[in-house]
């Protein structure tokens, strides 16, 4: 019984599936599925959607927005977005997603203690003052 659970474990098989699936990644990056993406690729097209204010077209899901009036400023969505996204931005009183970077994925759902993050399926440009703390926050991580 044990060698048999034993075998189960190691087996080729099961190895493969706890493999990250290149098919997600790729187009959570918005890359090409037959690209494996390193992270300077991964990092240079976020730079990529943060010169060009641009989202990923391959990104099928929409983003999402936090509501305000509901949200606790806990900055778990914060340390919880991928840093390949990094979409949320803690404005000091307010948290808030930048659309054009955020995939949709949803991780910072998941950890989210009062379900305050929402479905943006009508999202706005995202203002210049906005986008002037997002450069300067990638210039501060630096
Ligand atoms: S859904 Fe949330 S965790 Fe995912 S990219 Fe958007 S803001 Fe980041
Ligand atoms: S996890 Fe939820 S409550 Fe906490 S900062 Fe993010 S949106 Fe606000």
């Amino acid at each position: 019984m044990w060698m048999t659970t034993s075998v189960k474990t190691h087996s080729p098989k099961n190895h493969r599936m706890r493999r990250p699936n290149r098919r997600i990644l790729c187009q959570e990056a918005g890359m090409p599925r037959t690209t494996k993406p390193s992270t300077e690729a991964v990092h240079n097209r976020r730079q990529e959607r943060i010169e060009t204010r641009t989202r990923s077209e391959a990104w099928k899901k929409p983003p999402r927005r936090i509501e305000s009036a509901e949200c606790i400023t806990c900055d778990s969505c914060v340390r919880s977005c991928p840093p390949e996204f990094g979409a949320i931005v803690d404005r000091g009183l307010q948290v808030v997603i930048v659309p054009e970077l955020c995939s949709g994925c949803p991780k910072c759902v998941a950890v989210c203690p009062v379900d305050c993050i929402y479905v943006d399926e009508k999202s706005e440009p995202t203002g210049d003052d906005l986008w002037n703390l997002v450069v300067s926050n990638e210039h501060g991580a630096r």
